[in-house]
């Protein structure tokens, strides 16, 4: 996260305020129609792929906890999703859900057992060359708790808040811009 820290090689990236408009407070993203990226959101996850970054979706969804969608509602959405990608050349390497109600369960941000299950999955994950990217503190802390670096997105006009962040982005596509020019740093 630093100028000459070693390239990163997996982002971990959440959903909702990241990638797609994140719903109001105590609503959530129901089914496809929904689901709507943010501006920039779908080239920079392009960026990302074209560079050989692996890119790993690490969301919490209480929603199937309350009874307010089902899993196949949420494997709709995460459907609609790869198709908004695609149609801008970008994919998903994987995706990780937490669909649990808070305190029950080991995977709901801010703790990290979604980053941990891809770092399971995925051997060649180190998360000294990885990076959690969310607008929320508690996607902060779930990457600082996995030992990646941590991006917090804070768009213009949202109140700042302390952050244990090692860096404050404007949105993701800043973010990746940021973190792909750095990992350049090194070279001639
Ligand atoms: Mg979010
Ligand atoms: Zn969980």
């Amino acid at each position: 996260m630093k100028a000459g820290q070693a390239e990163v090689r997996t982002f971990f990236l959440d959903r909702d305020g990241t990638l797609n408009v994140k719903p109001p407070d105590g609503r959530y993203i129901r089914c496809p129609a929904e689901l709507v990226l943010l501006p920039g959101a779908a080239e920079a996850v392009r960026e990302l792929n074209a560079g050989g970054r692996r890119v790993v979706l690490v969301t919490n969804q209480r929603g199937v906890a309350r009874g307010l969608m089902t899993s196949a509602d949420l494997a709709a959405v995460h459907a609609r999703l790869a198709t908004l990608l695609r149609g801008h050349g970008a994919f998903l390497d994987a995706v990780y859900v937490c669909p649990h109600e808070v305190g029950e369960c080991g995977c709901r941000k801010p703790l990290p057992g979604l980053l941990k299950a891809a770092m399971r999955d995925f051997r060649d994950i180190d998360p000294a060359d990885s990076v959690m990217i969310g607008d929320s503190e508690s996607d902060v802390l779930a990457g600082r708790a996995a030992g990646t670096g941590t991006v917090l997105l804070q768009g213009p006009g949202k109140p700042r808040e302390n952050t244990v962040a090692d860096l404050v982005a404007a949105d993701l596509r800043t973010a990746v811009g940021l973190l792909l020019t750095s990992s350049k740093g090194g070279r001639a």
